[in-house]
């Protein structure tokens, strides 16, 4: 169980809090920096809830989002107030790398900086570390933290909301091996709030536009290459692709781990050509370890079943060298289960 005594001491003052999360924010991310905010704002702490690039904008409707700054936009308030802040709460990212530019900045300051997080590995560089690799999802951890500081609060359809969001969607839906029994024990309490989680799941996962529908209907019928005696599939996007459709990068999420709906495929690639590198992730299942692939040969990391990196090669040569490395890991992957 997380050891939250030394925080409740911390809190018992009126502080000022910086909160942060990881570039292109996962629901996971925007629901933990949320309702930690709620909660710490409840008690009247002063809090300035921070993202380091922008949110997809379907999840336009999370309750208060537009409280929350993004760093590219407001360089010099942020700044401004991450001086003035007492204490720094790096939420949901194991490496400050992963805050971007943001995250260079902060870990150049002396303010103390407490990680709340679920990713194996977590950076050396912290004063504090709430960490569970176990869990489903940072809000877990977030949950928890409310749950011995303020139970009342967890009532609150605003707090909820955030940390049911957060848990459903890393976990994909209660569906990735990551879920446990605590995980539905927390969705349950959440349940007893009142929310409404038709409408939550809706809002989450039913919010498409047409355009991104057919690009991703494009790819899977024109652009999926699939190694059958791998059990592998790979996808790449251009930047070309993405503008030339009117596609921002959040009308990826959820395309890499699209193909594992084949029974054939445990292993999922997809690769985006970025201005400077190859973004890469990949989604596995069974027992396909692709956080150590991230890790080991794409300068990434991840969960055993989700990872991603980058790599500083042109498209094409970035699957070339994927196929490379990949026969060292084909123990996983030429048995079929
Ligand atoms: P995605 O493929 O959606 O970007 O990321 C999937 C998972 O891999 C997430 O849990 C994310 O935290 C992790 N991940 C993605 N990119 C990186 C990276 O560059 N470094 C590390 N350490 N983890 C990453
Ligand atoms: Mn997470």
């Amino acid at each position: 169980m997380l050891d939250t005594s030394g925080l409740k001491t911390f809190l018992e003052q009126k502080r000022t809090i910086f909160l942060t999360t990881h570039l292109r924010p996962d629901g996971d991310a925007i629901g933990s920096i949320l309702a930690l905010s709620f909660f710490l704002k409840s008690k009247g702490h002063h809090v300035t809830a921070v993202i380091p690039s922008e949110y997809p904008y379907y999840f336009e409707w999370f309750p208060c989002i537009k409280e929350i700054l993004n760093y590219q936009n407001n360089k010099e308030f942020v700044l401004q107030q991450l001086k003035k802040s007492e204490i720094v709460f790096a939420v949901d990212f194991n490496q400050l790398k992963r805050n971007g530019e943001l995250g260079q900045i902060i870990s150049e300051t002396t303010i103390p900086k407490v990680l709340i997080d679920h990713h194996t590995l977590p950076d050396a560089g912290f004063d504090f570390t709430f960490s569970d690799t176990k869990a489903s999802a940072t809000a877990e951890l977030i949950f928890e933290i409310i749950r011995q500081l303020e139970p009342d609060l967890l009532n609150d359809q605003d707090i909820a909301t955030c940390l049911y969001s957060g848990i459903v969607t890393d976990c994909g839906m209660f569906k990735y091996p990551s879920t446990t029994s605590h995980t539905h024990a927390i969705a349950s309490r959440l349940l007893e709030s009142g929310i409404d989680i038709g409408k939550i799941n809706s809002l989450l996962f039913d919010n498409f536009k047409e355009k991104r529908l057919r690009y991703w209907g494009h790819c899977f019928s024109e652009k999926l290459k699939i190694h059958d005696d791998l059990h592998i599939s790979i996808l790449t996007v251009s930047k070309k692709e993405l503008t030339g459709n009117h596609l921002k990068t959040s009308d990826l999420e959820g395309l890499a781990g699209f193909p594992l709906i084949l029974d054939n495929i445990y292993l999922s690639a997809l690769f985006i050509e970025r201005e400077k590198y190859v973004k890469v992730s990949f989604r596995s299942k069974f027992d396909f370890p692709t956080n150590q692939l991230a890790r080991i040969y794409f300068n990434g990391g991840g969960h055993l079943n989700a990872s991603g990196g980058e790599i500083y090669l042109p498209l094409e040569e970035s699957v070339t060298y994927f196929m490379e490395k990949i026969n060292e890991f084909e123990v996983y992957l030429r048995t079929k289960k």
